[in-house]
């Protein structure tokens, strides 16, 4: 192992790692990508993953999202979350919330986390609890959401989009609106082995996701509805403004700014790329700092240069600090990275170019988004800081 000065000196640690604490769910979500349900072989002990928690802190790492399968259903949940607390990073959970436990509400509000983020696919009970693979999955769900909102917890609810539940969008923006519930709106991949593809939506449906977040934008102050496609709903769109949280795409941040870690110790730039490739490395073997670190790991990012950007990508004037797109999106649906097909600009410029402003009409729209200091005041609503 280098000595720990040389490793901390070497880069900055990330802004987010995603954890899966276990891959054990009590759901079966046709769309969930690493088709959770029992536990993976060798999961973290909880000696283990305390000492992660160390780890983690040292690489420098300023917040931990804790996710599953279904993080709550790990015994050792509270002390895990808490010692990231004590730790001084920030602390997201993502959840189906559906484990009960009254007790969960308060301990969580004790941890003060930047968000509880709980899944909901539909405004239609029986529509969710199809897609969830559970009767009864969607009041269990509401009930927490509702349990966490009178416990003060900033809750945000995660929507995954798909062809079953696309026209569901706006039932939901309906059921979200003025109850101070951040909404993140994102697409299926079609990693998981519940999931088929032919339930993936087309470009023009994919086009239309951030066609309603910019809609919903505009139609509600961030007070009223704070909604977000994200960070790799699409990018560099002449017509919608940026539709997540962040004024421009800055490329696939896996292994740049976040980390992903299995339960089963493997350290990956991004969890949504479920392929065994792509793991860098083994915290049983060398600590993620070491792996973090780690001369020429997590290339495809870090070491991107323009002419390894796909057919889709060459040629684009975005490329470079592109990096042709989100990973796990350009694998899934070409086979290869840097060669996303779904990216804003390039089904704007395919469908329909004739519409497209030129540079000086793009200045004066972009110059709206900002003048409105949108991004700024929903940025507190998906950062745990809402009033
Ligand atoms: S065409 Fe490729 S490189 Fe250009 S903006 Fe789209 S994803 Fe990025
Ligand atoms: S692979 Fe996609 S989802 Fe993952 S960090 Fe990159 S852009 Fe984001």
């Amino acid at each position: 192992m280098a000595p720990e000065k040389e490793i901390k000196a070497a880069r900055p640690g990330p802004a987010c790692v995603v954890w899966e604490l276990t891959l054990a769910c009590n759901l079966k979500c046709l769309h969930c990508g690493s088709t959770a349900g029992g536990r993976r072989d060798a999961e973290l002990s909880p000696a283990e993953a305390l000492a992660l928690c160390e780890d983690l802190k040292r690489s420098g790492a300023r917040g931990v999202a804790l996710m599953g399968g279904e993080p709550l259903l790990r015994k050792d949940f509270f002390e895990i979350a808490a010692r990231v607390r004590e730790l001084g990073m920030e602390l997201s959970v993502i959840t189906n919330g559906t484990v009960p436990g009254e007790e969960v509400f308060a301990r969580l509000a004790a941890l003060a986390p930047r968000a509880v983020a709980v899944s909901l696919d539909a405004a239609d009970p029986a529509l969710h609890d199809r897609i969830r693979g559970v009767p009864g999955a969607f009041a269990k769900s509401f009930a927490f959401i509702e349990r966490c909102l009178k416990a003060g917890l900033p809750v945000s609810v995660i929507t995954t989009v798909h062809k079953l539940n696309l026209k569901e969008l706006p039932a939901l923006r309906d059921l979200l609106k003025g109850r101070g519930i951040a909404w993140q709106v994102q697409t299926a991949g079609a990693e998981g082995g519940r999931f088929s593809r032919d339930l993936l939506l087309d470009r023009e449906e994919f086009y239309s996701v951030g066609m309603f977040v910019e809609a919903c934008r505009r139609t509600y102050a961030p007070e009223v509805l704070p909604v977000i496609g994200a960070h790799d709903l699409g990018y560099h769109s002449l017509l919608l403004d940026n539709v997540s949280l962040y004024e421009k795409w800055e490329g696939c941040q896996a292994g740049l700014s976040v980390a992903g870690i299995r339960s089963d110790g493997g350290v990956m730039g991004c969890l949504a790329m479920n392929a065994p490739g792509f793991v860098e490395g083994n915290v049983r073997e060398k600590s993620f700092t070491e792996i973090w670190n780690a001369a020429g790991g997590f290339a495809y990012t870090r070491s991107f240069t323009e002419d390894q950007a796909g057919p889709e990508c060459a040629g684009c004037e975005h490329a470079r600090t592109c990096g042709g797109g989100c990973s796990e999106m350009s694998l899934m649906k070409t086979g290869r990275l840097h060669n996303d097909p779904y990216c804003f600009a390039r089904i704007e410029r395919e469908l329909f170019p004739e519409e497209l402003p030129g540079p000086f009409a793009r200045a004066a729209l972009s110059a709206r988004g900002r003048a409105a200091g949108k991004l700024a005041r929903l940025g507190r609503f998906f950062s745990g800081k809402r009033s």
